[in-house]
């Protein structure tokens, strides 16, 4: 299978991912980096509200459009890493 199928990064979900949520904390990353969510349509607000509320969110970006901006800009570090929302 080469075919990879994003997984939303909300604790316990399962279902597929459409949106990107863009992030950086700024006491441990440097300012360009951005580190990734994905989410569900579910779960998109929940997460964004949780990186928001800290001041951490950047943006939120349909997935296919993620993609495509990757794409344009190279391969990018890393995605996904840290634990998700919902301790
Ligand atoms: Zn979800």
């Amino acid at each position: 299978m080469s075919d990879e199928t994003p997984i939303c990064s909300a604790k316990g979900c399962r279902a597929a991912a459409v949106w990107v949520l863009a992030w950086n904390n700024p006491k441990i990353h440097q300012p360009e980096r951005r580190k990734t969510w994905l989410a569900c349509e579910e779960h998109r607000e929940h997460l964004s509200q949780f990186l928001g509320v800290r001041g951490f969110l950047k943006d939120v970006v349909p997935f296919a459009e993620w993609r495509e901006r990757e794409e344009a800009e190279g391969p990018s570090e890393d995605s996904g890493g840290g634990a998700p929302a919902g301790d």
